[in-house]
């Protein structure tokens, strides 16, 4: 498999602190010059772009509290080659910033919101932002992205009640809605025992409100979701299976954290620093050779079995 999409990560910060994340209180903050700076972040994606890399998602912690984002978005969209930049975000500021950042030049968006319920999403994210990540998500559908995903993390006992009223958006509004199996990552969410609510269980619960749901053809590099829609639906649902039935041979990915370490895999170690070669000068030739020589390593770290090494989310960005 060609590696062709970057996850890059900008910042460890986030406004929300996830049941299943990173604890805010454990983690402390990345110091100011342990960042990459922007420029040096659209170096280190030109590099990604002239190894192969055709599409860049942005992430965190998140991403829209890095500062001047749609100043980055536009120094990222203007790398020649790059053929679609995308944004994973909580949505909480993204009311103010979707027009922005679209007309920066952002093609997608995707969100991620594990409850339409205000209480269970305290218990989760413990803040109250549900109305604004909605809001940020009504104004993002108006925005002119190319597509717009909400994915939802289902977690037995928390949220699982409420796949249906997440499926229901998806005939509502032109929204692929996508159900993520919970997978521990970290000390915090291995707390989260018998959370997983497989998406077996998820696609049943929908079936019985929803009836059959039709099987969608993969689209071409669509990544690890399989598709669907419900009849006459505006919108998709997807079901992204990482623990139930999971997907090493489709990968086309690698990650970079907002320190400038590359990742060939979400559950390998951190291989490479591209820190010191952006800080001392080299070439963008330099950088390019540099990561492609990691990308032909990344077969090595295909897993045997979907159980989940340690990960701390917050800076690499899931
Ligand atoms: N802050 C941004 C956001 O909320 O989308 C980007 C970073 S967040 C770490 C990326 C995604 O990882 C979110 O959709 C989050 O729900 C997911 N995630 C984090 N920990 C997870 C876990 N243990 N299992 C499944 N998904 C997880």
């Amino acid at each position: 498999m060609e590696v062709e999409y970057l996850r890059l990560s900008l910042t460890d910060r986030c406004n929300l602190n996830c049941i299943y994340c990173t604890p805010r209180e454990k983690s402390g903050y990345l110091g100011h010059d342990d960042l990459l700076r922007h420029e040096e972040l659209a170096r280190a994606a030109g590099a990604f772009v002239r190894a192969g890399v055709k599409k860049i998602r942005l992430t965190g912690g998140e991403p829209l509290v890095r500062k001047n984002i749609v100043g980055l978005v536009k120094l990222l969209r203007a790398i020649p080659g790059l053929q679609e930049l995308a944004l994973t975000t909580n949505g909480l500021l993204l009311k103010d910033l979707a027009v922005p950042l679209r007309e920066a030049g952002l093609n997608r968006v995707n969100i991620s919101l594990d409850t339409l319920n205000p209480a269970t999403f305290k218990l989760i994210t413990g803040s109250e932002g549900l109305d604004a990540a909605w809001d940020g998500l009504m104004a993002s559908l108006k925005a002119g992205f190319s597509e717009v995903k909400l994915n939802v993390v289902v977690m037995k006992n928390i949220n699982d009640s409420e796949v249906a009223e997440f499926a229901r958006l998806s005939i509502d509004f032109p929204l692929t809605v996508r159900f993520i199996e919970f997978f521990p990552t970290n000390e915090r969410s291995a707390n989260l025992k018998g959370a997983l609510f497989t998406t077996a269980e998820t696609k049943k619960r929908i079936e019985e409100v929803y009836g059959p749901l039709e099987e969608l053809p993969p689209a071409p590099a669509g990544g690890p979701a399989r598709i669907y829609r419900r009849r006459g639906a505006k919108g998709k649902i997807g079901f992204i299976s990482g623990r139930s039935g999971y997907f090493c041979g489709s990968c086309n990915r690698v990650r970079m954290d907002c320190t400038g370490k590359v990742y060939p895999c979400l559950f390998s170690p951190a291989t490479h620093d591209l820190k010191e070669l952006l800080r001392g000068g080299a070439p963008d030739e330099v950088l390019a050779d540099y990561l492609k020589k990691i990308f032909l390593v990344k077969s090595k770290y295909r897993k045997d079995s979907p159980t989940a090494g340690h990960i701390e989310m917050s800076s690499l960005g899931g």
